[in-house]
């Protein structure tokens, strides 16, 4: 399958996965143009995709969504019980069009799980994607708390994409108001790159070959520093970069290189 971040962050988030058979998408957020220009890139149209796996309400994973709905009469939209109301409360005309989840459940082609997210919207999951020969995708993001059932979520497979949203120093140095701080650095709010950095260093161990760094911070994160310490903490446990695990960062803005996930 190929699984294209296209873009990830505060501005908007989504990815594409693609087996050939069915084309779904991890959140809709952005505009309408960026949506459509992303898709273009990728030889595709908005009639071209079946489903959205929807993480959360926030609007930099939604905002997308309705003129979506209007341009694509069949997609169906996936998202947990716990988020429905939340959503349907944003998004109008779109009742009819969700399904709702609270296990694992089959979408078309693929088999899909839920990973809950500790973050402060009525419910925050990341997705696992199988397709059908096993192989498997996983992307997690919006999350202020990193453990052993995060790892355990990314056991198996071949390509990840996990948060690593800013830098503590800049994100305590910076002009964000206090409230806003406290709320990022706090449990319900998102991975640092070192939270993040010290989840990457076990993904070689559970044979996961692709790592992407996602949901930078603008204004509390860069590229360099989210790579570097990224870099670093996968050296303390003697893993390279290139060999053991390769490392890409999720563009903020269009950009989006497509991984091939095979066995
Ligand atoms: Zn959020
Ligand atoms: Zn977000």
């Amino acid at each position: 399958m190929k699984f294209c971040n296209k873009y990830s962050g505060s501005r908007g988030n989504l990815t594409l996965i693609d087996d050939g058979k069915t084309r779904l998408l991890i959140d809709c957020g952005g505009g309408i143009r960026s949506l459509k220009s992303a898709l273009k890139k990728e030889g595709l149209s908005i009639t071209d995709i079946d489903g959205v796996l929807i993480t959360h309400e926030h609007n930099d994973h939604i905002s997308a969504l309705e003129p979506f709905l209007s341009a694509n009469k069949k997609a169906k939209i996936y998202v947990h019980q716990r988020g429905f109301k939340a959503l349907s409360l944003r998004v109008s005309n779109a009742e009819d069009r969700i399904v709702c989840f609270d296990t694992p459940f089959n979408a078309d082609s693929y088999f899909v799980e839920f990973y809950e997210c500790s973050h402060d919207a009525s419910f925050c999951c990341g997705y696992k994607v199988s397709e059908e020969s096993g192989v498997s995708i996983a992307t997690v993001t919006d999350t202020g708390k990193a453990d052993q059932s995060l790892i355990n979520f990314f056991n198996g497979c071949h390509t990840v994409l996990i948060e690593s949203n800013h830098d503590e120093v800049m994100l305590k140095q910076g002009n964000y108001p206090y409230p806003l701080k406290r709320r990022i650095l706090g449990e319900t709010g998102h991975l640092s790159n070192e939270q993040a950095a010290e989840v990457l260093a076990l993904l070689p161990d559970i044979n996961v070959k692709n790592a992407f760094l996602g949901h930078l911070s603008l204004e509390n994160n860069t590229e360099e520093i989210a790579f570097s310490t990224a870099i670093n903490i996968l050296s303390k446990v003697g893993a390279k970069e290139g060999k053991d695990i390769n490392l890409y960062i999720a563009k903020q803005f269009c950009g989006g290189e497509s991984i091939i996930v095979k066995k």
